[in-house]
């Protein structure tokens, strides 16, 4: 019996991060929008987007 590595594949483009926006999943490897956030306790946070969209939607509401 062969093995593949589909497996292996898959659970390397889990993604880090999720879309501020919709929540949904971010995928790392890839470009997406993103911006900076500085957080009330002064730390800066990168804040991703799953696609321009969105990134729209949070400066908009922002
Ligand atoms: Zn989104």
């Amino acid at each position: 019996m062969q093995q593949t590595d589909a497996t292996t594949a898959e659970s390397q483009q889990q993604a880090a991060n999720a879309c501020a926006v919709c929540g949904d999943p971010v995928a790392t490897t890839e470009w997406h929008p993103a911006t900076t956030e500085t957080t009330p306790d002064g730390d800066v946070v990168i804040v991703s987007f799953c696609g321009q969209t969105c990134r729209d939607h949070w400066v908009e509401a922002d």
